[in-house]
């Protein structure tokens, strides 16, 4: 049975803008208010006719109902969003922190939490206008190019802190280790 995607309107919203369409120009070629298009696109799926919402999904190639069907029983790669964790190898590139992620392989569904820190693992783009399923096992989304991990502290010397934060991160995985 197929079974309707719940976040579905980010990934028309994702193709829309990819396509570089307007939400004026979808709403023209559609027959609906631009309004109806902003409100699905935040989630409100119920802001269009189910006719009007497949034209769309439709004219975006975008699947509205065998997406969660192939979600189910595909394995996705979750990190921890958790910039301090120590499943987060932290490095410095071009003056910017990035982090390796500790990715875990698991089915999408399945809620669980970081090993290390007890925090939700992700298995999307940490960038709202993207969310793109972490496929591969980079520190960046092969979508969008933002980085999975981002650290929103403020650190002065990051090549210091990066370094310390390295140091620790062996330690505490070789007593998880063994
Ligand atoms: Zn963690
Ligand atoms: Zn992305």
């Amino acid at each position: 049975m197929k079974r309707r995607n719940p976040t579905i309107y980010k990934a028309l919203k994702r193709r829309r803008k990819s396509e570089g369409i307007t939400q004026l120009a979808l709403a023209k070629e559609i027959g609906c208010k631009q309004s109806a298009i902003s409100m699905m696109e935040a989630g409100n799926l119920d802001a269009l006719s189910e006719d009007k919402l497949q034209k769309i999904a439709e004219k975006l190639g975008v699947e509205l109902d065998s997406v969660t069907q192939k979600s189910k029983i595909s394995l996705v790669n979750k990190y921890c969003p958790n910039h301090d964790c120590p499943s987060n190898i932290p490095y410095v590139v071009a003056g910017d922190l990035c982090f390796m992620p500790k990715f875990v392989n698991e089915m999408a569904e399945t809620s669980s939490r970081c090993e290390f820190c007890g925090e939700i693992l992700q298995h999307e783009c940490s960038n709202e206008e993207c969310n793109a399923i972490v496929s591969g096992k980079s520190s960046c989304c092969n979508v969008c190019g933002d980085p999975y991990v981002e650290c929103h502290a403020d650190i002065v010397d990051k090549v210091t802190w990066a370094d310390g934060q390295r140091e620790r991160i062996e330690q505490i995985r070789v007593l998880i280790d063994s």
